[in-house]
């Protein structure tokens, strides 16, 4: 899954980052709204953190701005401690949840966490397919009960793949779903990543559909 940051505090950017890297996320930031809106236009995120005051254009600006052309990912806002009126514009604007500044990055983990899990359906942290449970929360895998150690590539694949179940997916959308901007696409690696989770969960979970992708059994 791949986060985009809007916040022109380098510090607080810094921060949201690390944690929101932490959590298994491919994280890319943008110091200004400009920027922001570029990257947000171009590049299919599964999720975007905006912060509102930001030099070049403003953060409402941005995301009426995406919302004009269509983008619909999930947008989390954050504003001032005790805006209301903030938080209203934004939401009318088409934010999809807000936090008020200073907060717990413990609490932005939680919000992004939940904003992508609501985007593709599901309810809570466990996304179970079959004998397959994925906790976004802790990051954690099992296969039938048994705690499975991935790398944090594997994760990223699996996790993209899981909350797409049932739906073929391309080499292409997975490596702009797992890996950054400047990363050298190679369609090899995602083949010898899939391989590697195959052996590890088993090699019906995943299908490959030929010259189209790859599909994660529902069941
Ligand atoms: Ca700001």
């Amino acid at each position: 899954m791949r986060v985009l940051v809007v916040e022109d505090d380098h510090e607080v950017a810094r921060l949201v980052s690390a944690a929101l890297e932490h959590g298994g996320y491919v994280v890319e930031q943008a110091y200004d709204g400009r920027e922001g809106h570029y990257l947000g236009n171009t590049i299919p995120y599964d999720a975007v953190v905006l912060d509102l005051g930001l030099p070049e254009l403003d953060g409402l600006s941005v995301l009426r701005r995406w919302r004009e052309d269509g983008r619909r990912m999930p947008v989390l806002i954050l504003t001032a401690r005790d805006s209301w009126r903030d938080k209203v514009s934004g939401l009318r604007a088409g934010a999809d949840d807000y936090l008020g500044k200073p907060f717990e990055l413990e609490e932005l983990l939680a919000r992004v966490e939940a904003l992508i899990r609501r985007a593709s359906g599901h309810a809570s942290s466990q996304i179970q397919c079959g004998p397959l449970i994925l906790d976004t929360h802790t990051t954690r895998v099992t296969v039938d009960g048994t705690p499975v150690e991935l790398t944090g590539y594997e994760y990223r694949t699996l996790s993209y793949l899981m909350h797409h179940p049932g739906k073929v997916i391309s080499k292409t959308e997975l490596t702009e779903h797992i890996y950054h901007q400047d990363f050298e696409r190679d369609s090899n690696v995602i083949e010898v990543l899939i391989n590697r989770l195959r052996k590890k969960l088993g090699t019906t979970r995943i299908r490959t559909h030929r010259g189209k992708g790859y599909e994660l059994a529902v069941h």
